[in-house]
């Protein structure tokens, strides 16, 4: 968008000052800042550089389905204020995520629990499973596990490594598992039940009417401007408001004068067929190192679709470069030492609030961003 355009885009707003806060990025994060914010009588002006507000929760509707067009978002949390502030917006439905892994022709169900294990060994009882893993433990985990291949081992043993987690985690991340941090793995629970449900949170559900129902419910009656590039008209935007808060990279914003900080990207490939019911789940996992994509998602499946369509996406991992969107913070060692740099960069700032995935370079669920604007807004609004 030009200047030019966005001054007249800005014209209703010629007699005030300046906006309170111009909040970069119209993704959960600053759609909850600026929602907080506003409720309090300030004034936002909220920009994004893609055509649709949302950020990665953002959903195409195709004939009836909701396509998460940046990935499948389930929503899960054990806070119940958390719960309770975003069904304020839409109500959201009972599905689990249970996703199903094919590895080496054969299915498993995910996480690991003793569904998988009987895959794997035919064991029936947890003590049958539990001797299997805890031998395999003490022959290849390690007490304190510096990286994910020792954390995983650790976890649940080799035989789970090397079916379900290593050729997946390597494809995911484009590195060895033993050069990733060991946090990643301790997302995905490990339990003696017959429980597929992928989280352990008490709270967990699709939005009724995807997700964009939440984004408008947070920016209703906030200016939005979609389609501006920060960076291109920084000054003239920074004139526009007092303060800032920014949720783009946050190498990008300080010129990358401490390097660059890596992230993994993805390329969606979706497909509409014309039958009514695809794989019977909405995620299935692919572990083999040999087929290109992590995940098939049929999104019909998230919100219990009876179209006599389907919409299905493969998600193909990639080296992200600067024309990519950057999906997910690599959080290894030198990239956590270059971030600690530009961390304290931001910290001098008086008239600055970062937040979100890539301003924090953390890997953060809904949940957990909507927890930090939440609590970044009212330490803004003077609360502890
Ligand atoms: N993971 C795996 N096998 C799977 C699914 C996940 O090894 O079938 C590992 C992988 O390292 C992945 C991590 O667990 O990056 C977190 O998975 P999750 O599904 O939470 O990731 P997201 O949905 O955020 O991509």
């Amino acid at each position: 968008m030009e200047l030019s355009e966005i001054n007249s885009n800005l014209v209703e707003n010629k007699s005030m000052k300046k906006y309170d806060y111009l909040i970069v990025g119209a993704g959960l994060f600053g759609s909850v800042f600026a929602h907080e914010m506003t409720k309090k009588g300030k004034t936002c002006l909220v920009i994004d550089k893609r055509a649709h507000k949302g950020g990665n929760v953002f959903c195409e509707d195709v004939d009836g389905i909701n396509i998460h067009k940046y990935g499948a978002h389930i929503f899960h949390t054990n806070n119940k204020k958390i719960w309770d502030y975003v069904n304020q917006f839409t109500e959201f439905n009972n599905y689990i995520n249970s996703p199903i892994s094919i590895s080496k022709g054969k299915m498993y169900n995910l996480p690991f629990n003793m569904n998988t294990f009987h895959q794997l060994w035919g064991v029936k009882t947890p003590k049958e499973a539990k001797a299997i893993i805890e031998e395999q433990i003490n022959t290849f985990g390690s007490k304190s596990p510096k990286n994910l291949e020792e954390q995983a081992l650790s976890l649940v043993g080799k035989d789970v490594y090397e079916t379900l987690i290593k050729e997946y985690t390597e494809k995911q991340w484009g590195k060895k598992a033993k050069e990733l941090p060991s946090f990643i793995i301790k997302r995905l629970p490990v339990r003696y039940t017959f429980n597929n449900n992928y989280f352990n949170d008490k709270y967990q559900g699709i939005p009724v009417g995807g997700y964009n129902k939440i984004i408008e419910g947070l920016l209703k009656g906030i200016k939005v401007i979609t389609e501006i590039d920060f960076f291109e008209n920084k000054d003239f935007l920074m004139n526009k408001a007092n303060k800032l808060v920014f949720t783009g990279k946050i190498d990008e914003f300080y010129d990358y004068q401490f390097g660059k900080l890596e992230y993994r990207s993805l390329r969606f490939e979706n497909e509409r067929l014309e039958e009514d019911n695809f794989q019977g789940n909405a995620v299935v996992n692919y572990n083999d190192a040999e087929v290109p994509y992590t995940r098939i998602i049929e999104h019909k499946h998230f919100e219990f679709g009876s179209q006599k369509h389907t919409v299905i996406t493969k998600e193909y991992p990639e080296e992200w470069t600067s024309d990519k969107e950057a999906y997910y913070p690599i959080n290894n060692k030198e990239n956590q030492e270059k971030y600690i740099q530009y961390k304290k960069c931001s910290e001098l700032e008086t008239n600055i609030i970062f937040g979100g995935r890539l301003a924090e370079y953390k890997y953060y669920d809904m949940h957990q961003i909507i927890a930090s604007a939440l609590e970044k807004a009212k330490k803004e609004l003077g609360g502890n």
